[in-house]
C-alpha cells in the first residue's frame, strides 16, 4: 500500500516471484491487460510488463533512475489500431490516455500528488516478478517502426532509500533478461535445483535459492 508521503511498506519476502493467481488475488487485475488505472487514495495503479509482438520494450536508465514502460496497444470497435491511442472514437480516454493525463499534469506541476504504480513483469507462463512500486513522473509519445506509441517514465518510489534496497539490482534487471534466465534455468536454482525462494542474481545472470546465495542464517551473521 502506498500513502501520500511517499513511504512505502514492502514486506520482506524470500522471493519477488509470484504466481498468476497470487497476482490476481493481490491486485484484482486482468492478466491480459497491461495497464490498470486507479486514482484513489490507498489504491495503486498496476502496470504489467508484457511482450509487444514477441519483444519486451521496457528500459531502465541507471544514470537518471528512470524506468520506461511502453503503453498498451489499442483495440477499438474497428479492430486493433495501428497506433497506440489516448482516446477512443467515443471521446473516452483509453488507459494510455488516463495515465498520459496524470503524468503530464504531474510533470507540469498541475498535479501535486504523484500517481503510484505497482509494476509486475511477466517472466514465463504463470510466473511474474514483483518489480515494486514506482512514481509516474512523465510520459511522451514516441514512434517505433512507423507506429505511434506511448512511453511512460517512472522512478522507483523508494528512490531516496535506494542504497538500502538489497534487491535493487535484481529489481531493475529488464523483463527480457529475467525471462531469458528463467527459461535457461527452467525455473530452478543454479546451485541445487530447488524451485523455492528463488531470486535472480544480476552479476551472475542466474537464479539462486537463499542457501545457494549464502543467505542462510549464521552464514552472514
Ligand atoms: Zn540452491
Amino acid at each position: 500500500m502506498s500513502n501520500l508521503l511517499g513511504e512505502v511498506y514492502e514486506p520482506v519476502r524470500a522471493s519477488s516471484l509470484v504466481s498468476g493467481s497470487e497476482l490476481i488475488e493481490r491486485e484484482g487485475v486482468d492478466l491480459q491487460k497491461g495497464m490498470t488505472f486507479r486514482d484513489l487514495e490507498d489504491t495503486l495503479s498496476v502496470f504489467l510488463v508484457l511482450e509487444h509482438d514477441g519483444e519486451f520494450k521496457d528500459t531502465w536508465d541507471a544514470r537518471t533512475f528512470t524506468y520506461s514502460f511502453r503503453g498498451h496497444d489499442s483495440t477499438t470497435v474497428s479492430g486493433r489500431e495501428h497506433d497506440q491511442i489516448a482516446m477512443y472514437e467515443s471521446g473516452k480516454l483509453s488507459d494510455n490516455g488516463k495515465f498520459l493525463k496524470a503524468a503530464r499534469a504531474y510533470a507540469e506541476g498541475a498535479r501535486r500528488v504523484v500517481l503510484q504504480i505497482q509494476v509486475y513483469e511477466k517472466v514465463s507462463s504463470g510466473v511474474w516478478f514483483d518489480k515494486g512500486i514506482f512514481n509516474l513522473v512523465d510520459a511522451r509519445q514516441d514512434t517505433d517502426g512507423g507506429r505511434k506509441v506511448f512511453t511512460f517514465l517512472l522512478q522507483p518510489a523508494n528512490l531516496s532509500r535506494i542504497a538500502d534496497d538489497a534487491h535493487h539490482g535484481e529489481r531493475m534487471m529488464s523483463a527480457a533478461e529475467k525471462a531469458a534466465i528463467w527459461e535457461r534455468a527452467r525455473g530452478r536454482c543454479e546451485g541445487c535445483g530447488t524451485q523455492t525462494g528463488l531470486r535472480f542474481v544480476p552479476k551472475e545472470g542466474v537464479l539462486k535459492c537463499p542457501a545457494c546465495r549464502g543467505e542462510e542464517i549464521g552464514l552472514l551473521g
